[in-house]
Order: C-alpha cells, then structure tokens, then sequence
C-alpha cells in the first residue's frame, strides 16, 4: 500500500508541475491561468487531453507539436519532474501533515519563481508576496493554539513574564521573526552592495556592468522574506551565503563558453534553499560543530 501513496503523490507533483508550467508562461505576461485552456504557441490549436499529460506525452508526441510539428521546449519535462519529485521526496519525509502542504507550496513557488527569473530576469513581485502571505497562514496554523502565539509577542515585548508552553516560541513567532530578519539582512546587504557598484561606476567612468547597476534585485530581497517565513532565521543565513556557490558553478562555465555574465539569483537562492531545508541542521553542525 506504501508504494501506492508515494506513486500517488509523485502523479499529483507531475500534473502539479504541469499547471506550474502555465503559471511560468503567463503569468509574467499578466495573462490568465485558468483560460483559455493550453494550446500550441505556434498553430494556436488547443492542446487536446490526451496530449497534455504530464510527463508523458511529450515523448509519445516526441517533441512536436501535433498540428504544426513545431518543437515543444524540454523545459515542460523538467518543471514537471521536479515537481512530480518534490512531492513524492516531501511526502516520504513528513507523510500527510500540515508541514507536508506547507513545504509543497514553498517547492512550487521555487520553481516557478526561477524559471521566470530565467526567462525576464525579474519576477512580479506580488508572487513573493503571495509566498509570504501563505507562509504566515501556515504557520499561524501550526502554532495551534492562538493565546500561545499571543504569549510569545508580548514575551518579545518585554509585557509579559509568562513562558511559552514548553518554553519555545511558536512557529508563527519564529516565522515573523524569520520574516523581519530575512528582508531587512537582505535589504542591508543590498545597499551595501549598491554604494560598492556605484563607486565603483564612478572610479571606471561607467554608467553600467553589462546592463546592471545593482548588487541585488528588489526580488531577491522579496524571495529571502519567504525563505525566512518558511525556514527560519539560520536558514536566511544559511540560504544567502551557499547560494554563491551554486552560481560560481554558472560564472566559471559563462566564461567558458563566453556567455553573458549576468546571472538570474532566484535559481541559486532556490536551489540553497532546498539544501538547506533537508541538510540545513548538517551544514550547521559541520560548520560550528555543535
Ligand atoms: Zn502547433
């Protein structure tokens, strides 16, 4: 019975991944998720049911169109099997719970949030939000019991004396904290690193690097509030200083193959935050050794 709930959710992730799909195409182009239903960007034909399931039909289709033999891009698969993955990986790790919903969510918007970034180079910024909004309701929900979140505030404050319940704070406590922490480090180290780029356009006599005159876009800022709504404050730490390595990795083959040297972040923060989220608790014991 166990293989069937995993096959299950793999099967939900993939037709999961198959509206994230949608979301990656239209959403950047302030058009509707629900209508009209998906059809070939080439030929306009609808895309009929049974060649839209996820995963599969673009190899039965073998990577074309069927009307107009117009190639359909890979990328459809990879979103899919991804998703299809984070599901089926989440649901082995937390089984059905509120955690399990709650990490589903914060998944699907890593994807589609660096695959826009990907393709524009920028996001909108209501999506971020949106994730920091969801992310206070889940943990608003986990915390349980309303007078224990209450406590923990006016703990914070200084009003009272009285210890949380098993003396930890709540989660949504600690996701508001995470929240605050995650923009305004962010937002610090953005200005710092704009001041740096200006001087430095100063110094070269330029108005420009490649296109770009900041350290950080307004988006990462946003992005680093959801990862502190969802994972905490050690995790924004975390997330920011591992995701540099994941796009050294993009730096060294841009200058290999002379590609641009402008990256998309959103990718490298996204993928630090899935290292984080399952190996975060490592990563700290092997760094700090406690
Ligand atoms: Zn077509």
């Amino acid at each position: 019975m166990d293989i069937l709930f995993k096959v299950y959710w793999f099967l939900i992730g993939a037709c999961v991944g198959s509206f994230l799909n949608v979301c990656i195409l239209r959403l950047p182009k302030d058009m509707s998720i629900v209508s009209p239903s998906s059809h070939c960007p080439k030929c306009k034909t609808p895309i009929k049911w049974y060649d839209n399931i996820p995963i599969l039909s673009f190899f039965f289709l073998m990577g074309k169109c069927r009307s107009c033999r117009e190639k359909i891009s890979f990328r459809y698969v990879i979103v899919e099997v991804l998703c299809a993955v984070s599901f089926l990986v989440l649901f082995i790790k937390l089984g059905y719970s509120l955690a399990f919903a709650k990490f589903a969510f914060l998944f699907c918007l890593l994807i589609v949030v660096s695959f826009i970034d990907i393709d524009y180079h920028a996001i909108p910024a209501y999506l971020c939000i949106f994730g920091i909004i969801a992310g206070l309701f889940f943990a608003f929900f986990q915390s349980g019991d309303f007078l224990y979140v209450v406590v923990d505030f006016l703990r914070a404050a200084g009003v009272s004396q009285v210890q949380g319940m098993d003396g930890a704070n709540s989660p949504f406590f600690n996701s508001v904290v995470g929240l605050l922490f995650g923009l305004g480090f962010t937002y610090l180290f953005k200005l710092f690193g704009d001041i740096f780029i200006s001087l430095l356009l100063i110094i070269r006599k330029k108005d420009s690097i490649e296109g770009e005159t900041e350290s950080l876009g307004l988006g990462d800022v946003d992005f680093m509030g959801v990862v502190g709504v969802f994972l905490g404050v050690k995790a924004v730490l975390l997330v920011f200083f591992i995701a540099p390595f994941f796009a050294i990795i993009y730096s060294v083959s841009a200058v290999l193959f002379k590609k641009s040297h402008l990256i998309p972040y959103l990718p490298y923060l996204s993928a630090a935050t899935v290292v984080v989220y399952f190996w975060g608790n490592d990563i700290t014991r092997i760094v700090f050794g406690s």
